[in-house]
């Protein structure tokens, strides 16, 4: 018997389906584009367990009467096109007419719809392509279209699926996406149940994205534009001010002529015109309209049109970097951000460089951290000491302010020159001049404590919660993570639609910016998907340990006293890993004698 049997059309079917619809995201984006192409001004989405046991599209567009209901089923019909001819002009999105077959083709469909022209809807039954049953249905014009079970009938696909979260994060990206491009149309989301976002329609993108982005970022948006006539561009753009930011680029949208796209080189351009207002490693929230003459821009480098390349990148680029840089320089409110976490902590951002003042920074910090309970009268050390010291009141401070036990750590002692701008301590240690940044030192210091007293101090009950307000988005990864929280010491529960109250912190988080602490969380468990639970917890773990140690160390900036500096290097030279900061910036820099005198051509 021959090995070779053809597939039933049926089965071709079902394959040729898979390539179009890989999974619930791009299922409900074929149905959220018929719902905008059929003129709808309202939309509601929902979703259950990620989209795998259902999509529901309710649209209150133009509807289908019984022939083009039955007809649109079918492989290759469109309304859209009637001829080869009409692809290249077609401006709508979708134009090949095959993704209500596919997706009927592979799940369980129940499509409620009514035409403009008649009095009552249809409602057919498909199940895996065919139709079961017909009924005649009361509900307003417009499409309802429910598509359950996806893939029940190719198991091979139903593995490739991800978790729930995962498909649910994909289709909420979507969402946010295909609401930001289209304000003009009022969209909700619904996830198992509970509503999730509710987006009426408004006039402007500005408008919309206020309305995703959630409130705190509402208040921090800048609109811009910028253009060049001689490519037909112009840009328009959304971004947050730079006390916004996130560890991904999940919150970076681009629109390259309404259609959404990834340009790894566009989001380079962006982030380049915050340069030097964000903090390392972090990245902008923006949102970036450009129009631009279509023969300039090459949109059939990908099969879903997802990327493009221009014929001019450069300019493009140029063009968003500068309208970027432009909206944040004349951004009145950019001098007046202070970090959060400067206001809780009474820290003064930048205390003038040349008066001397007492330094606060560090008391507040010792007051607050059990790390560093208030120091009590240093005893000398003969050796410290012993170098030439500036005839200064400052000088004489901390010539009596180290302790003994240094010298156990530290052989043989060190001189502590004193603060260069107020960012490094200088040091001189055998033969060598070393520099210590202060924050680096810091962070590595209480790193290392952190892990010690997450055991031994436990938390602290809050006598007044503190209430964080958090997007649909982040509130759903927050309440799915908060037994790592849990964990360490902060209890934190559900209090009200996308709020949470955080009732206890670690005791030494006290007076820590537990807003802040949240959301770089929840940034980061945005960002790593593809690791194990364990190695995913482990590194969140790390991650949250190092970020409660940058948030509570003093900061470049913060004068320190020359008591707090002896304190700091003490702490530091009894760390495990004292060279690097958590985050693996060098906490010191040593240069020694020789390459001193190379400095100063003394040696040959
Ligand atoms: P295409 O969108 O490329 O035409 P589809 O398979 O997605 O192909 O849809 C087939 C046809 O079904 C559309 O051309 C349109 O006429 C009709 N249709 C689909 N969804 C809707 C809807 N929500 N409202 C009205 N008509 C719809
Ligand atoms: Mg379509």
């Amino acid at each position: 018997m021959g090995k070779i049997h053809l597939l039933s059309e049926h089965e071709i079917h079902k394959i040729a389906a898979g390539e179009v619809v890989e999974r619930p995201a791009s299922a409900a984006k074929e149905l959220l584009e018929n719902a905008l192409d059929a003129g709808a001004t309202s939309i509601t989405l929902r979703i259950k367990q990620g989209g795998k046991k259902l999509i529901q599209i309710i649209d209150n567009g133009c509807g289908m009467d019984r022939d083009d209901a039955y007809a649109c089923l079918k492989n290759h019909a469109t309304s859209k096109i009637s001829s080869v001819d009409d692809i290249e002009k077609i401006a709508t999105f979708g134009f090949r007419g095959e993704a209500l077959a596919a997706i009927t083709a592979v799940s369980r469909v129940t499509l409620k719809t009514r035409g403009t022209e008649n009095n009552v809807g249809l409602q057919l039954t498909i199940n895996g392509g065919t139709v079961v049953d017909e009924s005649i249905v009361a509900c307003p014009v417009g499409t309802d279209i429910a598509v359950e079970d996806l893939f029940f009938n190719v198991p091979a696909r139903q593995k490739f699926l991800k978790k729930d979260e995962t498909e649910w994060r994909a289709l909420n990206h979507l969402f946010i996406t295909c609401a930001l491009q289209n304000h003009c149309c009022g969209f909700s989301l619904i996830h198992d149940d509970r509503t999730i976002l509710q987006a009426p329609a408004v006039k402007t993108a500005l408008e919309r994205a206020a309305q995703l982005l959630g409130g705190d970022i509402a208040k921090d948006l800048l609109s811009c534009s910028n253009r060049y006539d001689q490519l037909g561009l112009s840009i328009e753009g959304i971004i947050a001010r730079p006390n916004h930011h996130r560890y991904d680029k999940s919150h970076i949208f681009f629109f390259v002529n309404r259609r959404p796209v990834k340009n790894h080189k566009l989001v380079q351009a962006l982030i380049k015109g915050y340069n030097n207002v964000l903090p390392a490693g972090q990245n902008p929230i923006g949102i970036v309209f450009i129009t631009i003459n279509p023969e300039e821009v090459d949109v059939n480098i990908h099969p879903r049109k997802e990327e493009v390349q221009f014929v001019h990148p450069v300019t493009v680029e140029r063009c968003i970097h500068e309208m970027v840089q432009n909206a944040l320089n004349n951004d009145v409110n950019l001098t007046t951000q202070v970090a959060p976490f400067d206001k809780a902590t009474n820290i003064s951002a930048i205390p003038p460089k040349k008066s001397f003042i007492p330094a606060k920074s560090w008391a507040s910090i010792t007051q607050n951290n059990p790390l560093h309970p208030p120091q009590k009268a240093p005893q000398s050390c003969v050796e410290c000491s012993t170098a030439a010291q500036p005839d200064h009141p400052e000088f004489k401070t901390f010539m009596t302010s180290s302790t003994g036990h240094l010298q156990a750590i530290i052989e043989p002692s060190y001189t502590l020159l004193g603060q260069l701008l107020n960012t490094y301590l200088v040091i001189e240690h055998e033969d060598s001049l070393i520099l210590i940044d202060q924050h680096a030192a810091h962070e590595r210091v209480l790193y290392e404590k952190f892990a010690e007293r997450f055991i031994e101090n436990g938390s602290t009950q809050l006598i007044f919660p503190h209430i964080i307000k958090l997007n649909p988005e982040d509130a759903l990864i927050l309440s799915e993570n908060l037994s790592t929280f849990a964990g360490y010491g902060m209890e934190i529960e559900p209090f009200g639609p996308q709020s949470f109250a955080i009732r206890a912190v670690p005791v030494y988080l006290k007076s820590a910016p537990f807003d802040e602490i949240v959301r770089s969380y929840i940034d980061m468990v945005d960002g790593d998907k593809n690791v194990s639970q364990e190695e995913f917890n482990h590194i969140l773990h790390e991650k949250l340990r190092a970020l409660m140690a940058c948030k509570a160390a003093v900061k470049a900036g913060d004068r320190l006293t020359p008591a707090e500096m002896h304190e700091l290097i003490e702490k530091l030279m009894a760390c495990e890993q004292k060279t690097t900061c958590p985050h693996g910036r060098p906490t010191m820099y040593r240069l020694n004698h020789h390459e001193i005198e190379k400095i100063f051509q003394r040696c040959g």
